[in-house]
């Protein structure tokens, strides 16, 4: 199928833990994931090659399209455009020279590594062959140690591939490696960050997002759900909770000192976030909570807040900067949906002086006075809406 000339893809994964069975199983949900992504683009074939992928498609157009997706598939760690060569190398240095006119340099070095120790020329030959051809052509400057441009030329199992750039991915593990997690989804600039994260570490994340309609207009929700239509491209299919709090945060109001308003709708938020948790075989919660950020994220509103769930929550940001978390939206894309001004259902009726140190006890007081908050629990649990998004739109659901 791979023809002269027809761009194929040499797809490089970071080895580090990788042994044993483990790494049958990373490479399968990789390879997977990699079908997934560019599932719309035609015929796509991903095999193994000693130690990395080879991606070999059919239609040329789409080189542009998967190389961006490629980029964002976590577990990757660089991949090659590269081309198939003539195993004539008096053939072979046209075609490099051919390709090589498409990038501007003023120095370059052609770095030959031969598997194929049946090749009846040596790497140092090849060098010389090619780099003298392009040389003669072109004029530019050899240079070993620190060339701006470096052709690689493989020679393995009878054939040739030649290379050009190396593109960086995101590194990080196949998404579902790691297994699945519930992340607590605002439509703030945090959470998002947050559960980014743990989509790179190999987690297939379920969403969950509460809002206090009809308390609150809706923007909170649909700032949600484009946010999380923009972490799906890095995992390709995504589950997402849309939780009513609205009752619950009334009988809050109701009953709860307004400086313990925001740790009861956070006590009441994780515990529903764990029953879905539970429901959907997750097994951490992911927040965006990031120390002393805000009054709610205290070590003791955070110890307030964690104690009514037996799972773990997981806090990626808790030891980021604020700067640090918007450089990381701004890169990732969703830093302009995130400050789009949104009603969040935790501002409603937001007390002037939160606590920031709560008593564990005082809390427990005022929660024993809402009698029927597990009732309340239960009934937003039913009035869930639940959404699919799939990246792209038109592929099949792989359902970790
Ligand atoms: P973010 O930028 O993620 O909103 P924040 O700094 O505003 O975070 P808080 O509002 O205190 O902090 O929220 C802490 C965490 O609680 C959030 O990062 C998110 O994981 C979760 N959370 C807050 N509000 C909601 C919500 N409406 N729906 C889902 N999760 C929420
Ligand atoms: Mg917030």
């Amino acid at each position: 199928m791979t023809t002269e000339n027809t761009a194929i893809i040499l797809i490089h994964y970071s080895e580090i833990g990788l042994k044993g069975k483990n790494r049958g199983f990373f490479e399968d949900r990789l390879k997977q994931n990699i079908r997934q992504t560019l599932v719309d683009l035609g015929e796509v074939y991903v095999k193994n090659d000693y130690g990395r992928f080879i991606l070999e498609f059919d239609n040329a157009a789409h080189l542009p399209v998967i190389v961006e997706r490629l980029q964002k598939t976590p577990g990757i760690a660089y991949f090659n455009v590269a081309w198939a060569g003539n195993t004539d190398v008096d053939i072979l240095k046209e075609q490099v020279l051919e390709k090589i006119r498409d990038y501007t340099f003023s120095s370059f070095c052609i770095n030959t590594r031969r598997a194929d120790k049946q090749y009846p020329l040596n790497s140092v030959q090849v060098n010389q062959i090619v780099g003298g051809h392009v040389f003669d052509a072109l004029h530019k400057k050899v240079d070993l140690t620190n060339p701006d441009l470096t052709c690689t030329i493989e020679i393995f199992n009878k054939k040739i591939y030649y290379t050009f750039e190396k593109i960086q991915g995101l590194r990080g593990l196949p998404v579902g490696s790691s297994g699945k997690v519930v992340a607590m989804l605002s439509s703030g600039i945090d959470s998002p960050v947050a559960a980014w994260r743990m989509i790179l570490r190999g987690c297939k994340v379920i969403f969950v997002h509460f809002h206090s309609f009809p308390f609150t207009e809706k923007t909170s929700y649909y700032n949600a759900r484009i946010l999380a239509q923009k972490l799906t491209v890095y995992q390709n299919h995504s589950l997402v909770y849309f939780v009513p709090l609205a009752k619950i945060q009334e009988a809050i109001i109701l009953k709860v000192p307004s400086k313990l308003r925001i740790i009861m709708y956070r006590r009441m938020m994780y515990r529903i976030a764990e029953l879905i948790a539970r429901r959907e075989s997750a097994k951490a919660i992911v927040t965006g909570e990031s120390l002393g950020q805000v009054a709610s994220q205290t070590l003791e509103n955070i110890t307030a807040i964690a104690e009514v769930v037996s799972m773990p929550v997981l806090r990626p940001l808790i030891g980021f900067d604020k700067e640090e978390i918007i450089a990381q939206a701004q890169k990732l894309g969703t830093f302009q949906t995130s400050i789009e001004p949104y009603d969040d259902c935790c501002s409603y009726l937001l007390p002037k002086s939160p606590e920031t140190k709560a008593k564990i006890e005082e809390v427990h007081e005022a929660e024993a006075r809402i009698d029927n908050w597990q009732e309340l629990v239960n009934e937003a649990l039913k009035e869930v809406e639940i959404e699919t998004l799939r990246f792209p739109e038109q592929g099949s659901a792989v359902v970790i």
